[in-house]
């Protein structure tokens, strides 16, 4: 992460309302800084359910592939750390 940089957006929670929200905003161009604690609240949960072609996989799994996906957009930054 850069010091100084003027973001558009910054997205406190990296899981899987903040990497939505930062894909849209990527796609879009838009300057945004992803700041996650990485402690979602299904951490415990060994298997994902009612999730339309996840069912039954880990959600660190699903939340690992999203964030490969959303650090593909350029104008998406991430730091690891609670806010
Ligand atoms: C036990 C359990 C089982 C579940 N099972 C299912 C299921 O089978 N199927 C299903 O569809 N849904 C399930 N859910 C619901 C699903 O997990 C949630 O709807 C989903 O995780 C919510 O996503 P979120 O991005 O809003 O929050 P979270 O996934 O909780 O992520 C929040 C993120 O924000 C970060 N954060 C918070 N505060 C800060 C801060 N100040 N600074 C930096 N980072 C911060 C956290 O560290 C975390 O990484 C389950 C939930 C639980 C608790």
């Amino acid at each position: 992460m850069e010091k100084n940089k003027i973001y558009d957006v910054i997205i406190i929670g990296g899981s899987y309302a903040g990497l939505s929200a930062a894909m849209a905003l990527g796609r879009s161009l838009k300057q945004t800084l992803v700041i996650d604690g990485g402690e979602p609240c299904n951490r415990q949960t060994p298997h994902s359910q009612n999730f339309l072609t996840q069912d039954g996989k880990p959600p660190k799994e699903i939340a690992d592939l999203a964030t490969r996906q959303v650090k593909d957009y350029e104008s998406v930054t991430f730091f690891k750390g609670f806010a």
